[in-house]
């Protein structure tokens, strides 16, 4: 009886704390649709003011910033003097994670306890929520977001939604990762509690198809939005050009992995829909098409990224970047200044026809982390196979895994795929950077193995 009673106390506790949190989303969500409306001026002005709150707030409280900032004179920091700070990898944010934190007593140990403990979504303190990051290479890392900041990413998850035309009270399914270690879980987890939204479905990307297939045909309300991994997408597109997947999305949009011509024209075939890519990512922003202009909107006013080549050094607007630095200018709990990503995007600061001045990503090239090292001391980037399969027409997914002499590389395709072309692509590659060519290996497969948070996994790197 005693158990029965704490438990339904800590249940009521934490519904409290989700009824709370919704309540000030519900604030932050008006504030943040009228910042979509900011002029560029307006933009920078709240960049720099976030910007010199930030690096003012992490030498006071982090020791790891402390350090790194000594000497800086931050009350009057510029945007523009961003460039003259070292980058932060993932590596040693990981660490150094305990002296990065601005919270005493908030640790790396502590967070990893309680994921480990947690069963379902839950708060760390009545404050705080962690993330796992579920990038393709080994390395995991946390992100811990305070009250206020949870919030801020949240809602940048949702103001897009009203402003592109598409129906925000469509009863939408996400079939994404339903571990809450992973945002998407976590999202789902506080967009459903108590709906106050639009009704929300949600299947996990690891279940196996048919029974995401009969989840999605079951759901009541029906489904009339769909959003997924780009790889688990078409194979939905596939059921449903098949007739055993029977929702009508009107609209249907994809994240967190490259989203290839073959994945598009196949929800074309199933639905006779353009799908709508946005981009995301765990430490803290999102980028959404406006559906006028080309490519994607930044949250300019809560983060500053700067595009960047190889060694770090920032690109003009207009050229392709190796890698994407972002400051998160709202989340004080674990401040990120100069954090790579290690995606490889393009950005444009040109006006948008739409009339936003949040500034675009205008692609996406996947991501340049993780290199094949081979015996004879070769070592050849990630980057050069993905884009030599992303190049190769009709291919929807795939995976590149590494052998003593060569590649064995799995695809996924729409059944026009020259794979003794893509084969000789690879070996091309191989000898390009001096790697072993004796075993290359192309094959065609139906679907490819997901990680934990139902993304494909497409590359081996280990
Ligand atoms: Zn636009």
């Amino acid at each position: 009886m005693q158990t029965l009673v704490t438990s339904a106390t800590l249940e009521g506790h934490y519904e409290q704390l989700v009824r709370r949190q919704r309540a000030e989303l519900q604030d932050a969500y008006l504030k943040g649709v009228r910042r979509l409306r900011w002029d560029a001026g307006r933009l920078a002005a709240e960049r720099e003011r976030r910007l010199r709150e930030l690096l003012v707030h992490a030498a006071d409280r982090s020791p790891f910033w402390r350090e790194r900032l000594a000497g800086r004179d931050l009350a009057n920091f510029t945007e523009a003097d961003l460039p003259s700070l070292p980058v932060l990898t993932r590596a040693e944010m990981m660490a150094q994670f305990d002296r990065v934190l601005t919270v005493p007593g908030l640790t790396l140990g502590r967070i990893q306890q309680h994921l480990d403990q947690s069963n379902g979504d839950a708060y760390l303190d009545d404050e705080y929520r962690a993330i796992v990051t579920s990038g393709y290479i080994g390395t995991e890392a946390l992100h811990v977001y305070g009250w206020d900041a949870f919030v801020t990413f949240v809602m940048q998850g949702s103001r897009w939604t009203g402003r592109r035309g598409e129906d925000p009270d469509a009863v939408l399914a996400q079939v994404f990762a339903t571990s809450t270690r992973h945002e998407s879980g976590i999202f789902h987890a506080f967009s459903t509690f108590e709906s106050g939204g639009p009704a929300a479905h949600c299947s996990g990307g690891t279940q196996p198809l048919d029974e995401i297939v009969d989840d999605l045909n079951n759901a009541r309300p029906a489904v009339q939005a769909l959003q997924a991994w780009p790889s688990l997408i078409r194979e939905l597109a596939l059921e449903a050009i098949a007739g055993r997947l029977t929702i009508k999305p009107t609209w249907v949009s994809v994240a967190g992995e490259v989203c290839t011509p073959a994945v598009r024209e196949a929800i074309r075939s199933a639905w006779g829909i353009e799908t709508s890519e946005f981009w995301g990512c765990s430490e803290g922003t999102y980028a959404f098409p406006c559906g006028v202009g080309e490519g994607m909107h930044v949250a300019d006013d809560l983060v500053i990224l700067e595009p960047a080549d190889a060694d770090g050094n920032v690109v003009p607007y207009g050229q392709p970047a190796k890698r994407l630095l972002l400051t998160n200018l709202f989340n004080l709990t674990q401040p990120l200044i100069r954090y790579d990503l290690v995606d490889a995007v393009t950005m444009s600061d040109e006006p948008c026809p739409c009339g936003c001045a949040h500034r675009r990503i205008t692609a996406v090239n996947g991501r340049i982390d993780g290199a094949f090292e081979y015996e004879n001391g070769a070592r050849v980037p990630r980057a050069a196979f993905e884009q030599t399969v992303l190049a190769a027409p009709g291919v929807a997914d795939f995976f590149v895994g590494k052998t003593q002499h060569g590649v064995d590389l799995s695809v996924v395709t729409d059944g026009s795929s020259d794979l003794q072309h893509l084969r000789t692509d690879l070996i091309d590659v191989l000898r390009r950077h001096g790697g072993p060519e004796s075993e290359v290996v192309v094959h065609e497969v139906s679907s490819i193995d997901r990680l934990w948070s139902g993304k494909s996994k497409q590359f081996d790197a280990k």
